[in-house]
């Protein structure tokens, strides 16, 4: 699947994998957060969620969620109203795979 931000292709492997945790790290893991509604302050609204690889998950630093205006500043490959919802009562909310049907265009 894609980061939902700068759209590289994150390539995922199986938790098993021994690959994942060797000293030959190159795979990418993905990282889902949350990115609520609304300017400063905050709407109401449902939180959405976006997919994150390794590399832009450091460069934006989510304090545990974003938000949509920080989101959308960065021109993200998903911007927030394509966002898929973030389902608070479902197991596997955090799950980057929840969300592998989630078109991802190139950025402009
Ligand atoms: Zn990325």
């Amino acid at each position: 699947m894609r980061c939902f931000r700068c759209v590289n292709e994150i390539v995922e492997l199986p938790s098993n994998d021994p690959a994942r945790v060797s000293e030959h790290y190159v795979y990418s893991p993905a990282f889902v957060v949350e990115v609520l509604p609304g300017g400063p302050g905050g709407a109401s609204g449902e939180c959405r969620a976006t997919v994150l690889c390794w590399s832009c998950m450091h460069e934006v630093r989510p304090d545990m969620w974003l938000s949509e205006e920080g989101w959308d500043a960065d021109k993200p490959g998903v911007p927030f109203s394509q966002l898929p919802i973030y389902d608070h009562d479902t197991d596997n909310a955090d799950e980057p795979s929840t969300y592998r049907d989630i078109e991802v265009k190139p950025r402009e």
